[in-house]
């Protein structure tokens, strides 16, 4: 048998309850067909496909977590415009507040999608919201739907090329949603019994590591309790920096491959887009604090 130690895990996946192409079901097969030790999904502002594992049965040798990945306002004085995200891991989905909030996230969501098919019909692009409700099947819409049938209907190359052009931040039918502040994230992680964890800190674009730093203290002090050290878009180096500041302030690890299925198609389960890989460790030195 495989010792424990040599498995890879991922702990940041997405499932149809978001944005991801792939039913919390298949996640789960998938998972156990690639022999990752632990896996957690971490749907955008929805525990609906952590619960759903749950109710299927988590298969044998895989182990799980749940989580989530709230968007959040930054702490302003840093002066933030890119994406904050915070996950949360090993968090009870039945908590009344979690659920009441994700709830409002939810709604925000939804109101801004048609607000958002509104700026591309001034741009003369058409959509209707059935269109982006058929991608979606039965989870919650988001930019990555819009952006599929905006490859399929030929007004954008790829689901990149939509968002370059036309869907992320300052871009023409660009329309931001309501969000909770960091603050209130963590402490609503807390109170559900999870560990709140700075998703990506390479996607918010710091102007130098010091700001990174003095971010950390700050989200620290608000009861943060790790950083996600191994993704993707982490360089080696980025990775070694994250590992010393993890140590540095006493924060647990955590990593994963941000999986979307189809909706972010280079990136494969576990592997990201080849050599990427999170080791079982952090998951032991996870489920110890938790
Ligand atoms: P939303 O939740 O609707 O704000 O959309 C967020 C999702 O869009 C995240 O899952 C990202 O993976 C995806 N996303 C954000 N920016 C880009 C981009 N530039 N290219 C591709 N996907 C993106
Ligand atoms: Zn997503
Ligand atoms: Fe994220
Ligand atoms: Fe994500």
């Amino acid at each position: 048998m495989d010792c424990d130690r040599h498995l890879n895990i991922d702990l940041h996946i997405h499932t149809s309850a978001s944005d991801g192409s792939c039913t919390p079901a298949e996640v789960l097969q998938l998972a156990r067909k690639l022999k990752l030790g632990a896996i957690a999904i971490t749907d955008h502002d929805t525990v609906a496909g952590a619960r759903e594992a749950l109710r299927i049965g988590i298969p044998t040798g895989v182990e799980f977590l749940t989580g989530v990945e709230i968007s959040a306002n930054p702490p302003s004085q840093f002066n933030l415009s890119s994406t904050f995200h915070i996950l949360g891991y090993g968090i009870d989905i039945d908590n009344i507040e979690m659920e009441q909030t994700l709830a409002l996230l939810q709604d925000a969501r939804r109101n801004r999608n048609p607000r958002i098919l509104e700026r591309l019909q001034q741009i003369g692009l058409t959509i209707s919201l059935t269109e982006i409700q058929h991608e979606a099947g039965n989870g919650q819409l988001g930019r990555p739907h819009i952006a599929t049938v905006m490859v399929k209907k030929g007004f954008a190359e790829s689901i990149d090329d939509a968002f370059d052009r036309f869907l992320g931040k300052r871009k023409p039918a660009y329309v931001d949603k309501f969000r909770i502040t960091c603050k209130k994230a963590i402490s609503l992680i807390k109170a559900a019994g999870g560990l709140p964890v700075l998703a990506h800190p390479y996607l918010l674009d710091l102007p130098d590591d010091q700001t990174l730093e003095e971010l950390i203290l700050h989200l620290k002090g608000l009861g943060l309790s790790g950083i996600e050290v191994y993704y993707p878009e982490h360089s080696l180096e980025r990775v070694d920096h994250y590992k010393t500041l993890a140590a540095r302030h006493r924060l647990i690890m955590t990593g994963g491959t941000d999986f979307h299925g189809s909706l972010k198609p280079e990136i494969r389960m576990g592997s990201a887009t080849g050599d990427f890989r999170v080791p079982y460790t952090l998951f032991e030195q996870i489920s110890e604090v938790l």
